[in-house]
């Protein structure tokens, strides 16, 4: 079986080696388009301690929007899951991550879920701290705790070029303050958004991430559990209706996993009690999902009939 997760990685990468062209850099945020767009890494990291990994699995990147994942789960940790889930919906949007129209058309203004931005923003202003330094170093060491890497940093180029350039988000933020769902300083809030989302990780990190997902909860080998089990369960299942955007329907359907994808062009999956699985390659398709990322993982899911369904 391990040699056979380790051939499959290395003959899928082969595969989809050109696939990248059919995706496109982001320049939204400018920093993201200096990429290499034919870097493709893989990391499997499954619950018994075994690890395969090919390609340019140690490649740094920024998590980008994975780290709703993580940061959801830790805002839930510290608020509970009725407050976190009063102030931000469950539900698919079927629009795209960054959309502003959803808020406004419905009855509510409540985001409709933490996996697009306005939701996550949301969700990352409740996390506790007494000031913007307390919160950031809270988020990364949940991070590093993870990851068991203590050594995750930020990339500075990217925080400051989504800082210059991120007024979409912005303007999101300042309609949750008119709207009064979020409390505190839009900017401070929108810094500590943009930090989160600038912390530099490579496809092992991802992977072991996605383990301690898998596992419910608990550091694999060690018996710790760092998310309670009851927790875990519910960011798992806003991964798969949520995790892909207004692509999760079809990511369901060919793939079958929890997953998280951010614009860095990492893609974060897990097949529950088995593994988890750190993907890179930056070129995107058109709703923010790596191309490569995406026809990897439906190979592996296919070859190791991983499907939760
Ligand atoms: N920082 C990015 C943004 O807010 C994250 C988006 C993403 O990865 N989809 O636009």
């Amino acid at each position: 079986m391990s040699k056979d997760i380790q051939k499959m990685i290395e003959l899928a990468i082969d595969k989809y080696k050109d696939f990248h062209r059919e995706g496109r850099l982001p320049t939204y945020i400018p920093a993201l388009s200096e990429a290499n767009p034919e870097d493709i890494g893989v990391y499997v990291s499954d619950i018994e301690g075994n690890n395969y990994y090919a390609g340019a699995y140690e490649k740094k990147f920024t998590i980008q929007s994975i780290s709703k994942i993580i940061t959801l789960a830790l805002a839930i940790m510290d608020n509970g899951v009725e407050d976190v889930f009063s102030k931000v919906g469950f539900e698919p949007t079927g629009g795209s991550f960054n959309s502003i129209l959803e808020m406004e058309k419905s009855d509510s203004p409540k985001p409709f879920n933490p996996m697009i931005n306005a939701g996550a923003i949301l969700v990352t202003s409740t996390i506790k701290g007494k000031s913007n330094a307390e919160k950031i170093s809270r988020i990364v060491d949940f991070y590093r705790k993870l990851t068991g890497n203590a050594h995750l940093t930020m990339d500075n180029k990217v925080y400051t070029s989504e800082k210059e350039t991120g007024h979409r988000n912005r303007a999101m933020t300042y309609y949750m303050k008119d709207a009064k769902i979020i409390q505190g300083d839009a900017e401070e809030i929108l810094d500590l958004y943009f930090q989160q989302c600038s912390i530099l990780v490579n496809c092992r990190d991802l992977a072991r991430i996605a383990n301690v997902f898998a596992n419910d909860g608990v550091i694999a080998g060690t018996g710790e559990e760092v998310i309670p089990q009851n927790i875990v369960k519910k960011v798992r299942t806003l991964m798969v209706t949520c995790g892909m955007y207004d692509a999760s329907g079809e990511f369901a359907v060919r793939v079958g996993l929890p997953a998280k994808s951010g614009v860095g062009g990492g893609i974060m999956a897990l097949a529950p009690q088995k593994m988890g699985i750190g993907i890179y390659g930056p070129a995107l398709e058109g709703k923010g999902n790596s191309v490569v990322g995406m026809k990897v993982l439906e190979e592996l899911s296919k070859e190791l009939n991983l499907s939760i369904f």
